[in-house]
């Protein structure tokens, strides 16, 4: 049988996850036919076509072109918009990643049309009900028949929702991608062209609604990052919804005065080449978070906890949510060499898409 799949990506984190998805497939040609659906989510150079480029991902068979709006009408333009292509191509499965708004939206269309859904990276939880993400991650596995895990603790997550079958620990897509581009990677010397050298600055990344929307959190992430300054020259790609605010509060000439170097979103090659040669990373991002625990670069999260605790148990990373005080003392530890030595998590190999698909092919 050849194996119809609809692989559904719409924003930046979801780009490293399906490439090595939509790679492996297309290697299993007698087995899968994928279909790329790009909904659009994000849609700037920036955030999106530089991903395509770099990942090797080809041109997507749909693109939805939904771009930003309100967390309603974007789902529901992404859910009319994604209807009218599985009506269509009449898939044997649609296949969603991570957490963001496409990734539940698809999912609820397929579901209602009695069309199969494979969730990769289901069951991560972070307990918090604020956060758009987490809303989607446990939806989308309510209604998923296959729910790919990253880590056992998520497997466990699902179990303890009652969720009895079609769980399958089968590592990490994002670090799949990591390491089919690390050496290349390497070679942008994306350092260099910031001025900068290798273990001698600091990267921050800051984007989570919780963390940017409100004006006097804002003030408290602009504290932190200072808080980082005072250790380490910073180098900060700012995403367009946290630059937007930090203009608008005049947080922006303030981190600037103090030597923090704003830049615009990097490309993934650029960005994962500043990760491994930074001497930590502060951020509220998930994939960061996974990242620099395989590439055993300290990172400090800015949240008050993480969907993904075994970055934490197993891996480099140190929660401390927005507060300064606690970011300095570990800053202290680790510039005294006590910083924390992580191990690299079960199955953060690089094989994740394939025991996806071989699970896909006996599950059919
Ligand atoms: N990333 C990138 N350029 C940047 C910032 C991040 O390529 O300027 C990559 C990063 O390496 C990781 C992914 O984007 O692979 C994480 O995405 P993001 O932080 O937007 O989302 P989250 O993981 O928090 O959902």
């Amino acid at each position: 049988m050849v194996l119809k799949v609809l692989n559904v990506a719409g924003a930046r984190p979801n780009f490293m996850k399906i490439a090595p998805i939509m790679r492996e497939m297309q290697k299993r040609a007698s087995f899968f036919k994928p279909i790329l659906v790009h909904t659009g989510q994000h849609y700037d150079f920036g955030l999106n076509e530089v991903f395509f480029a770099q990942l090797g991902i080809r041109k997507p068979d749909h693109f939805l072109g939904v771009g930003s709006a309100s967390h309603a009408v974007q789902t529901a333009n992404i859910m009319t918009g994604f209807e009218k292509v599985l009506l269509e191509e009449k898939p044997d499965l649609v296949l969603v990643v991570g957490d963001v708004n496409s990734t539940l939206a698809c999912a609820l269309v397929s579901a209602k049309e009695h069309y199969p859904v494979a969730h990769v990276e289901a069951g991560l939880r972070s307990g918090d009900w604020r956060m758009p993400e987490e809303v989607n991650r446990v939806l989308t596995d309510r209604i998923s028949k296959f729910l790919f895990t990253t880590s056992q603790d998520a497997s466990e997550n699902l179990k303890n929702e009652g969720i009895a079958e079609g769980i399958y620990f089968t590592g990490n897509t994002m670090i799949d991608s990591l390491k089919t581009f690390e050496k290349q990677a390497g070679k942008t010397g994306s350092e260099k062209k910031l001025g900068l050298e290798k273990g001698g600055y600091a990267l921050v990344t800051m984007h989570r609604a919780e963390n940017v929307d409100d004006g006097k959190t804002l003030a408290k992430v602009a504290e932190i990052v200072l808080t980082a300054a005072s250790f380490s020259q910073v180098v900060f790609p700012v995403h367009p919804r946290t630059r937007e605010r930090l203009e608008k509060s005049g947080l922006k000439q303030k981190l600037e005065s103090k030597g923090v170097k704003l830049v615009e979103p990097l490309g993934y090659l650029e960005f994962l080449n500043l990760e491994a040669k930074a001497k930590f990373v502060l951020t509220d991002s998930g994939g960061v978070q996974e990242e620099t625990t395989v590439l055993g670069v300290p990172c400090f999260t800015a949240r008050r906890n993480t969907e993904r605790p075994i970055t934490v148990s197993e891996g480099t990373n140190t929660i401390v949510d927005l507060d300064s005080v606690l970011l300095k003392r570990e800053l202290e530890k680790l510039y005294s060499g006590e910083g924390k030595k992580g191990k690299i998590p079960e199955k953060w190999d690089g094989k994740a898409a394939q025991r996806i698909c071989d699970a896909l092919e006996k599950g059919f």
